[in-house]
């Protein structure tokens, strides 16, 4: 198998180094991150620069590959379509620092990484350990994340289907489950800090303090809260269909 990793975090994030350990000896790591972070970048990609990258390794591991000058999404794009001389079996995008849970998936880089590699048609997991701590503990993540790529080397991947998993930074005996879960509600309160530049004019810095909505058991949100794994199958078809024709019914009168 081979498997190619990213993440939104940075070439030099500890996640994508717990990720490449972990994963070793399961096949061919190849490796395309950006060479600084990245995060909440989600699906952007760059077009009115050039693309430079560099020959890079990640160290203690045999993950060979490229440092790149881009988005998550372009990590995955210009591996896939240029980097490679053939696709891999599988994109692993992670271990993200930070939890990637409803709604805010929209803009995250890391499930953007795994959205490009599923555009691409190759089936992609996104990983995300649920603190921002930086001396948070990756290990159990780790594991979990090369189990999860064993089951899907033996059974493979819708291909147009990504996995978003989002995993407790607690150890195997504290995690209290694995779920199968949908996407659930993340508000924001206090989104904008307003603050003065020395000149006395103001200026905003996007912080706020998450207000998760626990209605919904079945939901991302509420399995992190009870300290479960939580795996969401995702794809991109945002089509809502259930009011496609009720639209065309009130439209068809439109044009004469
Ligand atoms: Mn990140």
């Amino acid at each position: 198998m081979r498997i190619l990793l990213t993440n939104d975090d940075g070439i030099y994030a500890p996640g994508i180094k717990a990720l490449a350990r972990a994963l070793e000896g399961l096949g061919e790591l190849i490796v395309a991150a950006p060479d600084r972070e990245r995060s909440a970048t989600g699906h952007s990609i760059t077009v009115f620069h050039p693309i430079r990258v560099d020959r890079t390794n990640i160290p203690e591991t045999t993950a060979r590959g490229w440092i790149v000058e881009g988005t998550p999404a372009d990590c995955v794009k210009l591996a896939i379509c240029a980097l490679l001389d053939e696709p891999p079996d599988l994109v692993v995008s992670g271990i993200n620092r930070g939890p990637n849970l409803g709604t805010d998936v929209l803009y995250s880089g890391t499930v953007s990484a795994a959205v490009e590699g599923i555009i691409l048609g190759v089936p992609a997991i996104a990983v995300s350990l649920t603190t921002y701590d930086y001396d948070a503990d990756y290990s159990f993540a780790a594991s979990f994340t090369r189990r999860l790529c064993e089951e899907y080397s033996r059974q493979g991947l819708t291909p147009d289907t990504l996995l978003n998993v989002n995993i407790p930074p607690l150890d195997e005996e504290s995690v209290a489950g694995v779920k199968v879960t949908k996407l659930g509600v993340r508000r924001y309160e206090n989104v904008f800090e307003e603050r003065k530049d020395p000149r006395g004019k103001s200026y905003y810095w996007l912080a706020g303090d998450v207000i998760d909505d626990l209605e919904d058991p079945d939901s991302d949100v509420v399995a992190i809260h009870e300290n479960k794994v939580s795996i969401t199958p995702i794809h991109f078809d945002l089509t809502n269909y259930a009011i496609m024709e009720d639209i065309q019914r009130r439209l068809s009168g439109m044009l004469r």
